[in-house]
């Protein structure tokens, strides 16, 4: 354990919390990391330690860390009004102004908010209102969702089941909603020997087409994917194939949804991922960075046809039987204006372009780096997978054994990066400079190489 007191913060951690997404038998042993302060694109631990923050916490602090006008923002409204409901015709300006917002910044496909505290309820708010649209509208079969390997849309018993990743479905018992993972779009890893990027996507489309066929479409409610994955690994898809899932799910009244809940708001240069991809959801989800993560907050926009047929069944029926206390949170959304207002007067997702080069240039230098099988990525969000073996793309075993030295040696470097398993990722915040990414794109090096020595001391390479 990190320290012998019993009453330190330490001891009591140990002893009270069951952490998310942790070995908990391990963190008996080590101890917390106990995140005392932050400024910019940096934390503080208690013990003085200063690190760069090169996930922005989980892919979420875009305007970095106190962030004062933010908390200025929070303390007006908690004086204000600190909390209220949006049930039963209730409402508050601070929400009303965010949804305007969002509604004018997201693409013209969606227009109608619904507001939920996180990326998870608003996926499982999603599957909800869209079965509930399909049985309003007469198509009670049309409930299957089709999502991908690989895919994080979060972790309750819904939104894990449309997730792909098998370590959130295992002993878990999901998925419970029937869903189809269809091949995760990565070239570099499920691109067949001899087969081109253009002839793997060509296989991925088929794949889908086959799917609808062997299922039915009028089955199938709905396609959703992460325009670009995010926890599962940073895979960017290949050129042409949102357009190509587009056309054939509008061919076969499938809804297309666009989880942005790491995109949105700036992450690949766009305002919206969609953008840059060419699409036009359907459904689109948002969170993260609509507050930069300094309240939770979450919210799905939604078509104007689904909207219309879910209203007409709410005054059929009494009433929309769904909603949270937080639903509309009034200081929640009051720093979601403030943050949106930061992000545009300071040209953040401008910024992020300019960094995010610089990022995916400086990165680019480890691609020969003897434990480097792939670097990829797309503005300021990127992924270093490390290999056993980089001719063959051998994995470590077990998985993750490499990438766990990683993380730790990032932290003696003064970096805090993401290993998921042996997928190192990189999300700083949009603030970042490019000098900044230099410096954290150093450290991240000297980590490497510490990586790369404690793996052949050890033997495994
Ligand atoms: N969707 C995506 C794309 C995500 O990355 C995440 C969180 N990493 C979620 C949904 C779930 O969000 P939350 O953790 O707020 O429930």
């Amino acid at each position: 354990m990190s320290s012998a007191l019993p009453n330190s913060v330490y001891a009591r951690d140990v002893e009270y919390i069951l952490h998310p997404v942790t070995n908990a038998r391990k963190h008996e042993e080590v101890g917390p990391i106990v995140i005392d302060r932050g400024e910019g694109i940096y934390v503080y631990d208690d013990r003085g330690n200063k690190y760069i923050e090169g996930m922005a916490g989980l892919w979420s602090v875009a305007v970095g860390f106190g962030e004062k006008r933010i908390a200025d923002a929070a303390y007006r409204q908690l004086q204000k009004l600190p909390y209220y409901h949006t049930f039963s015709h209730k409402t508050n300006a601070p929400s009303v102004d965010l949804a305007e917002r969002l509604v004018k910044m997201t693409p013209a496909s969606v227009n109608r908010v619904f507001f939920t505290n996180s990326g998870s309820e608003a996926n499982d708010t999603v599957v909800k209102l869209i079965w509930y649209y399909n049985n309003a509208r007469g198509k009670p079969q049309k409930k299957r969702f089709l999502a991908r390997t690989n895919a994080y849309h979060g972790i309750t018993m819904v939104s894990g089941s449309l997730t792909g990743l098998p370590v959130n479905h295992r002993d878990f018992d999901l998925p419970i909603i029937p869903v189809t993972h269809l091949t995760c779009p990565h070239y570099w890893r499920n691109g067949l020997p001899q087969e081109t990027e253009a002839q793997f996507t060509d296989r991925l489309i088929q794949e889908l087409e086959d799917t609808i066929a062997k299922e039915g479409a009028d089955t199938i409610a709905a396609f959703i994917g992460e325009p670009v994955m995010g926890a599962g690994g940073v895979m960017v898809p290949p050129e042409g194939y949102w357009p190509r899932v587009q056309e054939i799910c509008r061919k076969n009244d499938i809804l297309l949804i666009a989880d942005e809940v790491i995109t949105g708001f700036g992450r690949v240069g766009t305002t919206f991922a969609c953008e840059h991809f060419g699409i036009e959801p359907d459904v689109l989800v948002t969170s993260k960075q609509i507050a930069s993560s300094y309240a939770p907050l979450a919210a799905v926009i939604m078509s104007d046809a689904i909207y219309q047929v879910i209203a007409d069944n709410t005054a059929k029926i009494g009433t929309l039987g769904h909603g949270f206390t937080t639903t509309g949170h009034p200081v929640s959304c009051a720093i979601a204006n403030e943050n949106l207002a930061i992000i545009e007067e300071r040209g953040l997702i401008e910024n992020a372009r300019v960094s995010g080069a610089v990022l995916q240039e400086e990165l680019a230098k480890f691609r020969d780096h003897p434990l480097v099988g792939e670097v990829r990525g797309i503005g300021l969000i990127a992924v270093v997978e490390l290999v056993a073996d980089k001719a063959n793309k051998t994995r470590f075993d077990p998985v993750g054994k490499a990438g766990a030295i990683l993380f730790a040696k990032g932290h003696e470097h003064g970096v805090i990066v993401r290993a998921m398993g042996d997928q190192i990722a990189f999300c700083p915040p949009l603030i970042i400079t490019t000098d900044e990414v230099r410096e954290m794109v150093r450290r991240f090096g000297a980590a490497l190489e510490d990586t790369y020595a404690a793996l052949k001391a050890d033997g495994v390479i």
